[in-house]
């Protein structure tokens, strides 16, 4: 398999290579140059366990790493789930919850960033070289992402987040990793001022190369993959093709989804479901594209102005044309606002936004009812299934564990309702952080001490 730029620049890049450069070379995204069709094997992987299923899955896209090193790729990734079989089904009324916790960090995001973390380590192995990656975050995929690449050869990771204003497990998650790898930055400023450092980082070529600088943000194909499997896998424990439910942010969740259904996976609908910060329900609602103020809600990983995957999302709906994408993207970028110019009418997907009061009451109404505690993401999903009685079997993705967030589920439920031992043994264990000012040279004066060659 074979992949493109989204905005045609760049083409005929292998797998390896679509890991390495992250976003295209030409500001696109990558995608393959074709989608696989599994609906002849639909037969005989129902029944497959998790990894198993992956091990059948991911070669149709990865041709450039022997079989058995992939299997064992999957296997290490796959090893650090608490789950048996990866990711768990509880059933909550009438919608099937499919947790996608149960990894080191206790989100979603450790699906993808385990996996990738091993793919990094063997390209790097394989090709020699050092990675150093540079990411800014405001809780979830920090701590994940250095989950991903701890105590690897060839990597060190540098992760800045806003000193004082990270929940603080999630400041331990990342700050007890006792990984000599592992640097954790605390900026005296905003999460803004995080990521406008790293952009302006990426943007200084010469230091970029020089310090073979790497991202791990949500745009890596690799990752968009590692989660086109959970869609595939579930969609086939079904007599008849289910719905799913996605918290969304930065839409490279629902994407995977996107994909597994154009592979011919049994999928209904993909319930697309955002917090306050709705840019893409108002997108399937009107055609329009328009850039909105962040506002900070209950489920702050959705909390997100642009959705990066969603370029990748134009691609298919333009039918795969490049220009078009560019035109549009072109548009966006320079004035904040673009349209396709009618209401998408995809097939596939229905859009909700869902308010801050309605995820307190999605907390409180699975809980009275089926004795279960959702997560604030987890439950923006629930409200959001709970509108399309009309679509089931649902099964709603379960995005982080509910502890990782007892702010909100504690001040809804009763205090102490979201609690989990590893994050309990995270307190009182040594941490570790460089507190910076919110200053360029002073990251990259950093950087340069630290980056491993
Ligand atoms: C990242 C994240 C999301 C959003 O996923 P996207 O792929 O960005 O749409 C939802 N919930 C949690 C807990 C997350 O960490």
């Amino acid at each position: 398999m074979k992949y493109m730029s989204t905005r045609g620049g760049v083409r005929g890049i292998p797998f390896k290579d679509a890991v390495m450069m992250g976003l295209a070379d030409d500001g696109g995204l990558l995608v393959p140059e074709s989608l696989p069709d599994v609906g002849k094997r639909l037969a005989d992987w129902r029944g497959l366990g998790y990894t198993d299923f992956a091990k059948a899955l991911l070669p149709l896209f990865i041709d450039d790493i022997d079989s058995r090193t992939l299997d064992r790729l999957i296997d290490e990734a796959y090893a650090t789930f608490s789950e048996k079989d990866v990711v768990r089904f509880v059933e909550a009324g009438d919608v099937s919850v499919l947790e996608l916790f149960h990894g080191p960090t206790l989100a979603f995001k450790d699906v993808a960033l385990q996996l990738l973390g091993g793919l990094f380590a063997h390209i790097l192995a394989e090709r020699g070289g050092h990675l150093n990656i540079i990411g800014a975050t405001s809780g979830d995929t920090g701590s994940a992402a250095i989950a991903g690449v701890m105590g690897r050869p060839g990597v060190d990771i540098f992760i800045l987040f806003p000193l004082g204003r990270v929940s603080p497990l999630q400041e331990l998650q990342m700050t007890t990793v006792p990984d000599a790898n592992v640097h954790c930055i605390a900026i005296e400023g905003s999460f803004d001022d995080c990521q406008s450092i790293v952009k302006t980082i990426f943007g200084d070529l010469a230091f970029k190369q020089g310090y073979s600088l790497g991202a791990v943000n949500s745009v890596n194909w690799a990752r968009v993959l590692a989660q086109v499997v959970y869609y595939g896998y579930a969609s086939l424990r079904f007599s008849e093709p289910p719905s799913f439910c996605v918290p969304t942010g930065n839409f490279g969740n629902v994407f995977a989804g996107y994909v597994a259904s154009r592979m011919g996976f049994p999928i209904r609908k993909l319930v697309l479901a955002t917090n306050e910060n709705d840019i893409l329900a108002r997108f399937f609602h009107s055609g329009e594209y328009t850039r909105g103020e962040v506002r900070q809600t209950h489920s702050p990983a959705m909390d997100i102005q642009v959705a990066s995957n969603f370029e990748r999302y134009l691609f298919y709906w333009f039918g795969g044309n490049p220009q078009k994408v560019s035109d549009f993207m072109d548009v966006f970028s320079r004035t904040g606002r673009a349209s396709v110019g009618r209401i998408p009418d995809d097939p596939l997907i229905v859009a909700t936004a869902v308010s801050n009061r309605e995820t307190e009451e999605a907390i409180r109404s699975v809980h009275d009812r089926c004795g279960y505690v959702a997560d604030p993401h987890t439950a923006v999903g629930l409200m959001a299934a709970s509108r399309h009685p009309e679509l089931r079997p649902m099964v709603c993705v379960g995005t982080a564990h509910p502890a990782k967030f007892p702010e909100v589920v504690d001040a809804v439920l009763k205090p102490g309702s979201a609690v989990h031992p590893a994050l309990e043994r995270l307190r009182g264990r040594p941490a570790r952080r460089t507190i910076l000012p919110a200053d360029v040279e002073a990251v990259k004066a950093f950087v340069r001490t630290r980056a491993g060659h």
